[in-house]
């Protein structure tokens, strides 16, 4: 059994520190074994801001990533520091089409914590690493599992996202390594 080699491109969209890129980076290859790297920045497009809301349309983001070309690359993650919002939901941490090319994850809601606290960097980086390898496994054709503890769980506020792992559960483990056979 081989597995394809899928590449992954983490883009930063604005001004994201370079540590921050590289940790999502190394959670890709560690935890799904894949090929991935950090691609160059460009600013989150205009039109995805919500002048009402003051947040910005991920839909709108991810149309913009998926019309740019990223030949060499099978999946791209955009990581950004702006407030993302889909229409049914106030806020999203991340978001990805279902087997789609690209995906988001947002830091801005990541650096708080539900009691209004600020976590250290290094909690705020394991968050990020999971709202993006959860929005990946999307990208993957993964579905949402009911399990807490697996990553593939909704996340709804950062509770969850602090209380699902970095791991795929047994069932997501075996779905993943049937779609990258
Ligand atoms: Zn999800
Ligand atoms: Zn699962």
């Amino acid at each position: 059994m081989t597995s394809k080699k899928i590449s992954v491109g983490v883009v930063p969209l604005g001004d994201i520190p370079e540590f921050d890129l590289q940790v999502i980076v190394d959670h890709i290859i560690g935890c799904f074994k894949l090929v991935a790297q950090i691609l160059p920045r460009f600013e989150p497009p205009g039109n995805a801001l919500d002048e009402r809301r003051l947040q910005y349309n991920a839909g709108i983001i991810i149309e913009t990533m998926e019309a740019m070309q990223f030949s060499n690359y099978d999946k791209v993650i955009g990581v950004l520091d702006k407030d993302l919002f889909i229409p049914i939901f106030t806020h999203v941490f991340g978001e990805a089409r279902q087997g789609g090319k690209c995906g988001l994850v947002s830091l801005y809601r990541l650096a708080k914590n539900p009691d209004g606290s600020i976590p250290p960097e290094s909690s705020i980086n394991e968050r990020a690493a999971k709202v993006a390898l959860h929005e990946l496994g999307h990208l993957l054709d993964l579905l949402h599992c009911e399990r807490k503890k697996c990553l593939m769980h909704f996340s709804g506020g950062i509770d969850e996202v602090d209380e699902m792992s970095l791991d795929l559960c047994e069932y997501c483990t075996v779905y993943l390594q049937d779609k990258l056979r």
